[in-house]
């Protein structure tokens, strides 16, 4: 069976439906990916994950290297094993986290691109804790301060002991304030990395096959210049190995800011191949997620539906709100009385809203279940949009509601 099969496709764009087929079972695309850093979907069972709808769950190899270490989830059977998620998963290489911890970048999504250029970018008050150099990065750890090492073989070496299903090639974050120079400079490194990654990728493979088999993902970079995107993803296609095997499917990582996120993505699908699918890294807002997948994304991952859901921020049909906000205090209706999960259908706003006045750890637990539901759904509807040609209704009418109401939420 092929790793990807393309069902519909969305007329005259990038857009389509289809499966990815891993080991611990089938995905259909587009789907979210649910983020959970440290083998965990924060506050939540995996066993609520599944009744929610997810098909995946993504960790991250940089944080599951500091602690507890890829020996240990090794000795455990794998990440899946480990955590006791029996679906499909997924690991980031790392490089966004030795980077974006490591430097103290501000938010890639939201930098400020206006800023004068720079190549060393370091947010205020924060001290540089990686460097970067042709054959990989050093960096210190968040956590103790201590001094690491990752090349392109020591991602893939640490990716293949976690053991997700679906692993990505070491890359290099930039941001959007990095000169062109750079950029190019970092295109280019990301390219030669990509190469090794697939060669240590491929000799890990050989050295234990019994274990299930894991697909490789190169990563397209070149931020924002049309140009080094298309260049990035037309080299990253063209990466065989001896026996003429590339990459199994494609990340689109780096600097993308929202109002270019589908122009960029399409840079990047035009020149990747169809029969392979696409990863987009970090979105989760309605109308990225609708351009996106227009623009051809397959999959894509966003630790915002947990993280805010923690901060008591819930979304809704008319817009995300805040549920400790005084009017709730007495509101004895559920967050989204159109939505099927299991907090909408036994607690109203009154009751999340006295857990996070009165800081209960359950409220996380809740209001995380609401908001992947709601994520996870809405991309359920996306796809099923596709298969029915009702893509455009279904935008128009979600992003009308969604940001329709200046007020937000009821
Ligand atoms: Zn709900």
């Amino acid at each position: 069976m092929p790793f990807f099969t393309v069902d519909a496709e969305l007329p005259g764009r990038r857009g389509r439906t289809g499966v990815i087929h891993t080991p611990h079972g089938d995905i259909q695309t587009p789907a979210f990916i649910a983020v959970g850093t440290k083998a965990t979907v924060k506050a939540v069972l995996p066993e609520t994950m599944r009744e929610l709808g997810a098909q995946a769950v993504l960790a991250n190899a940089y944080h599951l290297y500091l602690q507890p270490g890829p020996d240990i989830v090794d000795e455990a059977g794998g990440l899946g094993a480990f955590m006791n998620w029996p679906g499909p998963t997924f690991t980031d290489s790392g490089g966004f986290q030795v980077l974006s911890l490591g430097a103290g970048f501000r938010k890639v999504l939201s930098m400020d691109a206006n800023r004068v250029q720079a190549d060393d970018v370091i947010a205020e008050g924060k001290q540089r804790l990686a460097r970067v150099d042709d054959d990989g990065v050093t960096f210190i750890s968040h956590l103790d301060g201590s001094t690491h090492r990752f090349t392109p073989e020591v991602s893939m070496q640490i990716q293949h002991k976690i053991g997700a299903d679906i692993i990505f090639a070491f890359d290099e974050l930039t941001t959007l304030v990095n000169t062109r120079g750079y950029q190019e400079d970092s295109v280019a490194r990301t390219q030669a990395w990509a190469v090794r990654c697939l060669t240590e990728h491929r000799r890990l493979t050989a050295a234990r096959p019994e274990r299930p088999s894991q697909a490789l993902f190169g990563v397209v970079q070149g931020a924002q210049y049309e140009d080094l995107r298309r260049q990035a993803s037309r080299d990253l296609a063209g990466i065989v190995d001896a026996e003429g095997r590339g990459f199994d499917g494609y990340g689109i990582g780096g600097a993308l800011e929202k109002q270019n996120l589908a122009t960029i993505v399409g840079w990047c699908t035009e020149e990747l191949p169809d029969d392979k699918p696409r990863h987009l890294l970090g979105i989760s807002e309605p109308d990225d997620l609708f351009a996106a997948v227009a623009a051809g994304a397959d999959t894509f991952d966003c630790v915002s539906p947990s993280r805010v859901a923690r901060n008591a921020a819930v979304y809704s049909p008319t817009g995300r709100f805040n549920i400790t906000g005084a009017r709730y205090r007495r509101d004895f209706t559920p967050i989204d009385a159109d939505c099927d999960c299991y907090t909408c259908g036994h607690y109203t706003r009154a009751y999340l809203h006295h857990l996070f006045k009165a800081k209960e750890i359950l409220s996380a637990t809740l209001c995380t279940i609401h908001n992947e539901r709601f994520v996870i759904r809405l991309v359920d509807q996306i796809r099923a949009s596709i298969g029915a040609g009702e893509f455009d209704e279904l935008r128009d009418h979600v992003l009308g509601q969604y940001y329709g109401h200046s007020t937000r939420a009821q």
